[in-house]
């Protein structure tokens, strides 16, 4: 006779077994729903990332902001290569692990929805949109910042801040934590507004994938008095500087918006030539091939641990 604890405890196992398993299986196909076009052409992520890619990556061969710098440039292969892994093959395995804390969370009587403090429902879509986006947006500047001041944290995110020739594609060059350490405060981002629906997310997710691109793109763009609302390139470029101005442990935070930076006096552009060095001192010891970066910021290394 098998008690009735045992069996609760079998019976819970397997259900979060099967949340697991069929979250899992649900991004697989959805991801290979995408390559075959059948999905929804605005929630197409695979080929809209790809499109966007390519568009961008004309547009820098056609105007280039350094000139002699190679269409395939330094790491361009490792990039590009980073662009898809970030994008779906960590959001295939992670999908699962999300869809059991939700479970758990449901089931010590945690709801998503209790948390919701602006219900935007009611409002004109366009407006809903914006509002997802600079919310999200600040979210995602106070997370950036946070992963230059702590220590434990700059560990990971060295590894995008190891690129030392700058192009579109180095825009998805991160370590695997970084979707770990954002995740928290963009799903609160998320779940104080109320009344959003998944699709809105989509054609948010795809602006800032643009404008991201275009950040990190060889192209000079400023936006004229709009640099004070949106990121570019140039701005950018310094945020990626190998030389920080004194004191400072990081400049130009911004992800899509510049104007966290002006209201934070984090902004930072002391000329636009274009041609600093990039990286950080002590970006020698990043290992260069993905493998080794994949596990970088986890061992006790005496070089992460002296350098900042
Ligand atoms: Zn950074
Ligand atoms: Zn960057």
């Amino acid at each position: 006779m098998i008690s009735k604890p045992i069996i609760t405890f079998y019976s819970t196992m397997e259900k979060y077994l099967t949340a697991f398993t069929d979250a899992f299986m649900n991004s697989v196909l959805w991801t290979w729903d995408s390559i075959l076009f059948e999905v929804p052409w605005y929630m197409n992520y695979f080929w809209g990332l790809t499109i966007i890619s390519l568009l961008v990556w004309g547009l820098e061969i056609v105007f280039p902001w350094r000139k002699n710098q190679s269409i395939f440039r330094k790491d361009f292969g490792l990039d590009a290569f980073y662009m898809y892994f970030n994008f779906f093959v960590f959001t295939i395995v992670i999908s699962g692990v999300y869809k059991l804390l939700s479970l758990a969370f449901s089931g010590i009587g945690i709801q998503t929805k209790s948390l919701t403090i602006f219900d935007i429902s009611e409002l004109p879509m366009w407006l809903q949109l914006v509002i997802f986006f600079i919310i999200l947006d600040f979210v995602q500047w106070f997370t950036h910042m946070l992963l230059h001041k702590y220590h434990f944290l700059w560990k990971f995110h060295k590894i995008h801040h190891s690129v030392k020739e700058m192009g579109f594609a180095a825009h998805l060059r991160y370590h695997w934590m970084e979707n770990i350490f954002y995740k928290p405060l963009k799903t609160l981002g998320v779940m104080i507004i109320g009344g959003f629906e998944p699709e809105q997310a989509y054609i948010v997710h795809f602006l800032a994938i643009t404008i991201g691109h275009f950040n990190h793109a060889n192209i000079k763009i400023t936006w004229g008095p709009l640099k004070y609302i949106f990121n570019n390139p140039v701005m950018h470029l310094y945020h990626h500087s190998y030389t920080l101005p004194q004191g400072s442990f990081g400049v130009n935070f911004g992800i899509s918006l510049s104007l966290w930076d002006y209201i934070f006096k984090t902004n930072y552009i002391p000329e636009d030539s274009g041609k600093i060095p990039l990286g950080f001192p002590g970006d020698q010891h990043i290992p260069s091939n993905f493998g080794g970066q994949v596990l970088y910021g986890f061992k006790k290394m005496k070089s992460i641990d002296t350098e900042k």
